[in-house]
C-alpha cells in the first residue's frame, strides 16, 4: 500500500484551511513534526458551522466494519493508537451493541459482520451498565473502542496545536492560491468548488438530559428501521443519533425526531421523562464511494470525504499526509495525484 515517491518535500510552512476534525489533526501532527503551521478557520472558535460540531464522536472501527470498507477499519485502528498517543485523556471504555429479542437476526448479523467483540449475557450487561439491568438478554461488547465529546475535544486539539507552536486564525478564509505555504485544504463540504462529486449526507441528532440513567459508553440499538446509538455526555446528557439521509437541507424532520426518541425510549423508558436540550443536524462530506481521499496537487493537498468517520479517521489521514510531505510516501488506497 505504501510506496516511496521520488519527490521529497523539504520542511515547508503549512497552511491548513478548515479547523474541523480533519484540519485540527493535520495542524497538530505537522506542528509536532516541527513545521511552521497556521490553521485558518472561517468561523469562530465555537466551531458551530463545522460538521464536526454535530458529530457523535465515536471511535468505533470494529462496529463500523458492519457498514464500511476494510480501508476504514485499517485507518481507524491506526487512528485509535494516535488518539491514545496525542490525546491520552480520550476515554476508551468500549461500546455496547444491543437488540430486542424480536430483532435477534439483526443482532446475529452484526456479530457475524464485525470482530473484536465479546458476547455478554444479561447479568454481565448489568455489571457493565447498571442502568440497563434486565433490559437486554445479550449484548456485544467492543472493549477497545472509544469516544470523544466533539465540542470539548476540538478546543482541546486547538490548544494542543498552539502548545506545539502552531497558530490558529479564526475568521480567516484565505484563497489557497494566495498563501505562501503548502496549503492543506480541509474545508469539508465547502470544498465542492474543487470536488464537484462531494455531497452532503444529513445526520440528525437529539441531545437529552436525565439523571435517571447513567451510561459509561456508547450503546447501539440494532433495529430494522431505527438503528441508533446513545452516547453519554457530561452533565447527565445523552446524544441520540443519528439518521443518515441523502439530503442537504438543514433541520430535523418530525419523522426523524419521532424515530430517534422512540428508539431511545426502547433502550430505556426513563428517556421518556428526559428533557430535550437540542435537536440538530449536520452534513457529512462524502465522495460517491463514501471513502476518504487525500488529493495531492503541487501547491495544495486536499483531505476530504470523511463521511461518517471524521473522528475515527482524521488522525490516520494526518499521519499519511505528513508521511507524504516529509518522506514522499504514497498510500495508494487513499491518495490521488491531481
Ligand atoms: C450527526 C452526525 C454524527 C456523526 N458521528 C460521528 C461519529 O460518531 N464518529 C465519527 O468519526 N464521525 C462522525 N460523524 C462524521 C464527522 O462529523 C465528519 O466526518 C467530520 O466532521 C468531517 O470533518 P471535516 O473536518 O472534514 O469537516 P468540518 O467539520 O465541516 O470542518 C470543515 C471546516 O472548514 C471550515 N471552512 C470551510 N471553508 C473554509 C474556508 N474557505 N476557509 C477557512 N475555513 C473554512 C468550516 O467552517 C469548518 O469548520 C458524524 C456526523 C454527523 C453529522
Amino acid at each position: 500500500m505504501l510506496q516511496k515517491a521520488r519527490e521529497k518535500r523539504a520542511t515547508t510552512p503549512i497552511a491548513v484551511i478548515g479547523a474541523g476534525i480533519a484540519g485540527a489533526w493535520q495542524a497538530l501532527l505537522f506542528a509536532k513534526a516541527g513545521h511552521a503551521v497556521t490553521l485558518h478557520e472561517r468561523g469562530n472558535d465555537a466551531m458551530a458551522s463545522a460538521t464536526s460540531y454535530w458529530a457523535g464522536g465515536m471511535l468505533a472501527p470494529w462496529c463500523e466494519a458492519e457498514v464500511s470498507e476494510p480501508l476504514v477499519t485499517r485507518l481507524g485502528l491506526r487512528s485509535l493508537a494516535l488518539w491514545r498517543e496525542h490525546a491520552p485523556d480520550t476515554p476508551f471504555n468500549g461500546s455496547l451493541v444491543v437488540a430486542h429479542p424480536r430483532d435477534r437476526s439483526d443482532f446475529e448479523r452484526f456479530a457475524h459482520m464485525t470482530s473484536g467483540h465479546q458476547r455478554l449475557q444479561c447479568d454481565e450487561v448489568s455489571k457493565l451498565e447498571p442502568s440497563l439491568d434486565g433490559r437486554f438478554r445479550e449484548a456485544l461488547f467492543f472493549p477497545d473502542e472509544g469516544h470523544v465529546e466533539p465540542r470539548r475535544v476540538l478546543p482541546e486539539l486547538h490548544a494542543c496545536i498552539r502548545a506545539a507552536g502552531g497558530q490558529i486564525q479564526f475568521g480567516s478564509a484565505p484563497e489557497a492560491s494566495g498563501i505562501e505555504a503548502l496549503a492543506i485544504d480541509c474545508r469539508g463540504l465547502a470544498a465542492r468548488d474543487t470536488f464537484p462529486d462531494l455531497r452532503g449526507v444529513k445526520g440528525e441528532e437529539i441531545i437529552v438530559e436525565t439523571d435517571e440513567i447513567v451510561l459509561s459508553r456508547p450503546v447501539r440499538l440494532l433495529h430494522p428501521r431505527w438503528p441508533l446509538y446513545i452516547i453519554p455526555r457530561e452533565g447527565n446528557r445523552f446524544m441520540i443519533g443519528a439518521t443518515s439521509i441523502e439530503r442537504e437541507d438543514d433541520g430535523v424532520s418530525v419523522r426523524s425526531a419521532l424515530e430517534l426518541l422512540s428508539a431511545a425510549y426502547a433502550v430505556h423508558p426513563a428517556f421518556g421523562e428526559a428533557r430535550i436540550v437540542e435537536i440538530g443536524s449536520g452534513l457529512r462530506p462524502a465522495f460517491p464511494d463514501n471513502l476518504p481521499r487525500i488529493a495531492i496537487g503541487k501547491e495544495r493537498i486536499a483531505v476530504n470525504g470523511l463521511f461518517r468517520h471524521g473522528f475515527l479517521l482524521a488522525p490516520a489521514l494526518a499521519e499519511l499526509t505528513l508521511g507524504y510531505v516529509a518522506r514522499g510516501e504514497i498510500d495508494n488506497e487513499v491518495m490521488q495525484c491531481r
